[in-house]
C-alpha cells in the first residue's frame, strides 16, 4: 500500500514543478517547491511539525500538553493543525491589529487565540513576549518560538534540502529563498553546500528588509520602504538565519512581485502569494546574470487563497499604487 501516515506523515516531500513561461524565456530551467501542497497550505508546516516533535523528543512537552506561540500568519495555521494531530491545546498571541479573517481561520482550527496590545517589539508587552512568558507560567507548555527554535532550520537541512537535491539529481546550480524566520533559506542552503559548495544561495527579500543590505555589505541595515508582502523579510538576524552561507541577495519591489504573481496565475495555472512571487521574481534575475542551461529552485511558499481580499483584489492593490493586468488593460 502506498499512504501517508495522518497529518504529520503529510509534511513535505512536495514536487518541484517546472515553471515554463520564465525556463523558456530564460533559456533556463526554473522549479518552484510546491510547498503549498503542505496539509495544512505552506512551508511552515515544516517548522511547525519540527518544533512540536523536538519538545516532545526533549520532553518539554507531554501528553496533553500546550504549544503557545506569536503568529497570525502561516506558521499558526500549521501549529494549530498539528496540534490537534498530536493531542496538545495551541495558544496564539497576536496583535489585536490582525484582520478578522485570520483570527476566525484559527479559531476556526481550534486554536484559542489572544488578541493583545499592537505595540513595537522592545515593549516587554510586545506579542512574542508575551506568548513567551505565558507559555512559561504554564505547566506542560513550550513556546514554539520559531525565530529563535533551531528545530525549525534543522527540518529544512534535514528535508527540503535533501528533497531538492534528489528530484534535481544533483543539477541544481542556484537556490533562491525569501526569509521570515530564516529556517527555510538557511537550512536548506546549509545542505545544498555541503553536497555541492557551488550551488549559488540567494536571498530573495522585499524591500524595507534589514537582511538584504547585510547579505550584501555585511551589516544590518534596513533599505527601501515598506511592502505588501507578508510573513517575509526580517529587521534582524535571527537565531535560524545566523551564520547561514548565503552568497548573494535581490530586492524585489512590490510591482515586480504582483507581476509575477498574475503572471503564475494565468501563464502557469498557478495561485500563489507574494511570497511566492518574490522568489520566483527573484529567480528571473538570477536566471538572467546566470545566462541559459542553468538549473534554478525556488519555493512556492503558500496558495493565493490565503490573500484573496488583497493581492487578488484590484481595488486594494490600486490603493497602494500598484497594478494588475486587468487595472492596466482598462487603463484609468
Ligand atoms: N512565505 C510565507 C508566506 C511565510 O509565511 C513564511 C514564514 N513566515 C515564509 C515565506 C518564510 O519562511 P521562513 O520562516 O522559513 O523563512
Amino acid at each position: 500500500m502506498n499512504y501517508k501516515d495522518g497529518f504529520m506523515g503529510s509534511v513535505g516531500n512536495t514536487p518541484l514543478i517546472r515553471l515554463k513561461g520564465i525556463s523558456e524565456e530564460t533559456g533556463c530551467e526554473i522549479f518552484g517547491k510546491a510547498e503549498f501542497l503542505n496539509p495544512s497550505g505552506s512551508v511552515k508546516d515544516r517548522a511547525a511539525k519540527a518544533i512540536v516533535l523536538a519538545a516532545e523528543a526533549s520532553g518539554d512537552l507531554g501528553p496533553g500538553g500546550t504549544v503557545v506561540e506569536g503568529t497570525a500568519g502561516n506558521t499558526g495555521i500549521g501549529l494549530a493543525h498539528v496540534c490537534n494531530a498530536r493531542g496538545y491545546r495551541c495558544i496564539i498571541v497576536i496583535p489585536e491589529t490582525q484582520s478578522p479573517e485570520k483570527l476566525d481561520l484559527l479559531r476556526a482550527l481550534g486554536a484559542e487565540v489572544r488578541p493583545v496590545p499592537a505595540v513595537p517589539y522592545k515593549d516587554p508587552n510586545n506579542f512574542q513576549k508575551i506568548a513567551g512568558r505565558l507559555a512559561n507560567e504554564m505547566d506542560n507548555t513550550i513556546w514554539a518560538n520559531q525565530f529563535d527554535n533551531l528545530a525549525n532550520r534543522e527540518i529544512h537541512l534535514q528535508t527540503t534540502g535533501p528533497e531538492i537535491w534528489r528530484d534535481t539529481e544533483g543539477t541544481i546550480d542556484a537556490f533562491v529563498s525569501a526569509s521570515g524566520t530564516g529556517g527555510t533559506i538557511a537550512g536548506t542552503s546549509t545542505f545544498l553546500k555541503s553536497k555541492n559548495p557551488k550551488v549559488l544561495t540567494v536571498l530573495a527579500d522585499p524591500t524595507g528588509t534589514a537582511t538584504w543590505h547585510y547579505v550584501k555589505h555585511g551589516e544590518v541595515k534596513v533599505v527601501g520602504g515598506g511592502s505588501i508582502s507578508e510573513g517575509i523579510g526580517s529587521s534582524r538576524i535571527t537565531a535560524n538565519l545566523a551564520g547561514a552561507s548565503i552568497d548573494d541577495a535581490e530586492m524585489i519591489p512590490d510591482q515586480e512581485c504582483v507581476d509575477m504573481v498574475y503572471r503564475l496565475l494565468y501563464e502557469e495555472g498557478l495561485f500563489l502569494g507574494s511570497s511566492s512571487g518574490i522568489n520566483v521574481a527573484a529567480a528571473v534575475r538570477v536566471a538572467t546574470e546566470l545566462g541559459p542551461n542553468h538549473t534554478i529552485v525556488t519555493i512556492l511558499c503558500d496558495s493565493g487563497s490565503r490573500y484573496q481580499s488583497r493581492l487578488f483584489n484590484p481595488n486594494w492593490l490600486r490603493e497602494k499604487g500598484l497594478e494588475t493586468p486587468a487595472t492596466r488593460s482598462l487603463n484609468i
